[in-house]
């Protein structure tokens, strides 16, 4: 099977096996989980004959920037509605000008309106636009990461190596819905750590798990046939929101620290939002219960703009 990011371990004195999947290495528009996820809402766009795409998010998404560049790589108009309250200019938003997008700002209370407003006035002018939820919600970002499941199983098969755990940065969920429907798909027993990088619980798990559900539909049974029932969701499901700190986008000094360290010891970038933060995040529950000599994977989720966004924080400070 052919996989789409590198997957090795790190050189690591604190972690006996930890390994590093390179989704931020994803060949197209500076990769990130966004971009997995673009690759298969390209092939809808095209199958169903779409002239334009609607979507929205903050002028912090990578999620807009990988969906303009896809547009504007096929001619498309795009269309994004963005939150007033985050709108200030950044490396994706500068990306997502050179890509020819049209943003919309609206107050937050706005955004659901706005959409509904602007797929009509489009409709009626003639064309017919695709809407990409925030994030690329949804069931075919959700397919995405089932499909980067597959490829950590397979590493594990090539490397005979199991995870006990994974960790990455979970936002709107569907990196994690992805990863956890895997697992229950093959029945695997490993724990699925998302770091929550602004949404606290119940609701923030709440949504993941309205994914999961919602991907795998009604009375949903295993690869092997055996069925999966509520219990096994919420089994699987692991959503730790005790790493947010101030909330979305803020950067404590911490975090900054482990930036910097991560650069210069290994040579990646993590940026201070959603990276970072699960770096961080990981580290913190490793040492707090004793699993540093486990097999640990992290995923890197890309977000690589604002590591330069966040650069002028380290430069000195840090
Ligand atoms: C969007 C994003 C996430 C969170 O992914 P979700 O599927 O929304 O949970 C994590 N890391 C980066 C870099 C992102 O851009």
């Amino acid at each position: 099977m052919d996989k789409m990011t590198l997957t090795y371990k790190l050189d690591s004195d604190e972690f006996k096996n930890l390994y590093m999947k390179r989704e931020d290495m994803i060949p197209y528009s500076f990769g990130g989980n966004k971009a997995r996820k673009a690759v298969l809402f390209q092939k809808e766009v095209r199958k169903g004959d779409y002239d334009c795409v609607v979507t929205y998010g903050s002028s912090h998404s990578n999620h807009c920037r990988v969906i303009a560049n896809m547009a504007a790589a096929s001619g498309k108009k795009c269309i994004i509605i963005e939150p007033s309250e985050v709108s200030d200019e950044t490396n994706n938003s500068r990306l997502i000008e050179v890509f020819g997008a049209e943003f919309i700002t609206v107050h937050v209370s706005e955004v659901r309106k706005t959409i509904d407003d602007t797929l009509e006035r489009l409709k009626s002018e003639g064309h017919k636009p695709y809407f990409i939820m925030g994030g690329g919600h949804g069931n075919i970002g959700t397919q995405a990461y089932v499909n980067c499941y597959r490829e950590i199983k397979e590493f594990e098969k090539e490397n005979d190596i199991k995870f006990d755990y994974i960790f990455f940065a979970s936002g709107t969920g569907t990196t994690q819905a992805g990863l956890v429907c895997g697992q229950l798909l093959e029945e695997d027993d490993r724990k699925i750590v998302g770091i929550s990088i602004a949404r606290k619980n119940p609701r923030g798990r709440d949504v993941v798990l309205e994914s999961i559900r919602d991907y795998l539909g009604k009375d949903p049974v295993s690869l092997s046939g055996r069925s999966i029932t509520e219990a096994d969701i919420q089994d699987k499901t692991i959503f730790l929101d005790d790493y947010i700190g101030d909330g979305y986008g803020i950067i404590n000094p911490e975090i900054l620290k482990t930036i910097k360290t991560v650069l210069i010891k290994y040579g990646v970038a993590l940026d201070g939002t959603y990276t970072g933060k699960a770096f961080w995040g990981m580290s913190q529950y490793v040492r707090q219960n004793n699993l540093a000599d486990k097999n640990i994977l992290f995923i890197h989720t890309g977000g690589t703009p604002l590591f330069f966004d966040d650069l002028n924080k380290l430069w000195r400070k840090a």
